[in-house]
Formats: structure tokens, sequence, C-alpha cells
């Protein structure tokens, strides 16, 4: 494998400015991708990452574009294959937690993850489809879900439904654009060290970590190496699948 074997590609990481989304774009970076990415609020973090990445001597696009906005998200997409030309690869990766058990959960909590982990993911799926759909060699969607959409976890209704349900949208995706050479596959991450593990209550988090056969939590540059492995030419023949990241938890 080439060190620079994205080089000439564009790609869009939704929620880039931290955590597992922030390795992500700077990998394909590394390895010459131009990289577009949006965030919510964290401004400053995007331009310091956009001027990290710029000087790898590759392009880079971002703005704030709240991935649950529609239009806003075909703007988004509109800008970037204006900047970049195109879209090869697409990973939506924004996601947010408002856990509560659901006799406490407010219907504005369930709305939030949904319309955000959700409804996101088809926001972004649906804008880059026409720019992908001109490319020669198609593209590479992948979408970030978690094991809570495989086996369900207490105080996530709604986080779980959302992750689950982008299971769901990764495996019927993959089916209607499978003919025009783009991969839809999904990543089901256990627990991975970021700002949203350190959100949980750390007596659950113990609780789960003595669970993890591997004694571990997930760091996000291994989930960066599986995306673009995923992303890349050498999995052309992967769609439509859910590769569990999680030390063996949801075995
Ligand atoms: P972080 O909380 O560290 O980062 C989330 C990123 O998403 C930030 O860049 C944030 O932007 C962005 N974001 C959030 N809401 C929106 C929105 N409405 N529009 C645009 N951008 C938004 O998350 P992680 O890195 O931990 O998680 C990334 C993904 O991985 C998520 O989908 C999560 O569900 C999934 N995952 C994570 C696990 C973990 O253990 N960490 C486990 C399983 C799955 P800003 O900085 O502006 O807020």
């Amino acid at each position: 494998m080439s060190e620079k074997q994205f080089l000439g590609k564009c790609a869009i990481v939704t929620g880039g400015t931290r955590g597992i989304g922030k390795a992500i774009v700077l990998e394909l970076a590394r390895r010459g991708a131009n990289v577009a990415f949006n965030y919510a609020k964290s401004a400053e973090e995007a331009e310091k990452l956009k001027a990290e990445i710029t000087s790898m001597g590759v392009k880079c696009f971002t703005s704030q574009c709240d991935v649950a906005k529609t239009d806003s998200v075909a703007e988004f997409v509109k800008q970037v294959t204006a900047e970049f030309g195109t879209v090869d690869f697409l990973v939506n990766n924004a996601g947010i937690t408002r856990d509560q058990l659901i006799l406490r959960m407010k219907e504005e909590d369930w709305d939030a993850v949904i319309n955000t982990n959700l409804k996101g993911a088809w926001n972004f799926a649906k804008a880059v489809l026409r720019p992908m759909m001109r490319n020669e060699n198609g593209g590479s969607i992948l979408n970030i879900s978690s094991i809570s959409g495989i086996v369900g976890m207490i105080g996530q209704t709604n986080y779980s439904a959302s992750k689950a349900g982008m299971i769901g949208l990764t495996k019927a995706l993959a089916k209607e654009i499978a003919s025009r050479k783009i991969t839809v596959n999904a990543l089901a991450l256990g627990l991975i060290e970021t700002d949203m593990a350190q959100e949980m209550n750390a007596e659950y988090r113990e609780k789960i970590l003595s669970q993890i056969p591997l004694g571990r939590l997930g760091n996000v540059q291994e989930v960066a190496e599986i995306a673009c492995f995923l992303l890349s030419d050498s999995a052309r023949y992967i769609t439509g699948q859910v590769i569990q990241v999680d030390g063996g938890l949801a075995m």
C-alpha cells in the first residue's frame, strides 16, 4: 500500500472537530485525500484542524453545519463539490448521546438524538449521491454506528434506536446503489476513548470495561485506520456490512 493511497480523492467527514471524526480526518489527509468536515459548535478547533491539514499539502474545507438540517447539509455538500470537484468518500460520524431512562427521557432528547445520528446520516448520504454517482469508480460511504444499536443499552432507547437505524440505512442503501459502484458499510463501535466516553457515568464505564475481553477501551487511531481500509480500493468487494470494533464486548 502506498503511503499516499488517497492522493486526489475527496472525502467528507461529519463532526470532524473532535474524537473519532478528527482522527479520521487526519488519517485521510495523511494518506493524501482532500478533506471536508463540518461541526456543530467548535469553530476554533475547526480552524486549527484546517491549518494542520493544509500544512500536509492537501485541500481542506470546513464550516459549521448541523447534520440534522437537510437544507444546510445540501448546501454544505454543494460547497464541497464546488471546491473539490467531487466527493469520493463520506463518513457519517457526527453523533450525540442524551442518555436517560425512558420514563425520565424528554421528547426533545429523543428528537435530538434521532435527528442528529440517524437523520443526519440520511441527509448526508442523500446529498453526496449525485456527485458520487458521476465518478467512474463510484465511492464509499461509512456510517459510524455502535454496538448499542445491536444489543441495546439501558438508558439509551434514543441512542440505540438511532444506531440500529443507521444499520438498516446502511443495508438498504448498499443494495440500492451497489450498481453504481458505491459501497456502504458501518462500524459498530464499542467503547472508544473520546469526550463522549468521558461523559459516561464513571461506575457504569468501569462495569463495561470489566466486560471487555480485550481489557481496554479502543482508541481513535485504530478506528481511523479501519475506516480508511473500508473506504479504500482494498475493500471494493465489501458492502452492506457492519463491522464490530469493540474489543469483543458484544460477541
Ligand atoms: P465526540 O462527542 O467526541 O465528537 C462528536 C463530533 O460530532 C464533534 O465534532 C461535534 O461537533 C460533532 N457533532 C455533534 N452534533 C453535531 C451536529 N448536529 N451537526 C454537526 N456536527 C455535530 O464523539 P465521538 O468521537 O466519541 O463519537 C463519534 C461517533 O462515534 C458518534 O456517532 C458516536 O455515536 C460514535 N460512537 C462513539 C463511541 C465512543 O465510545 N466514543 C462508541 C460507539 C459509537 P462539535 O465539536 O462542534 O460539538
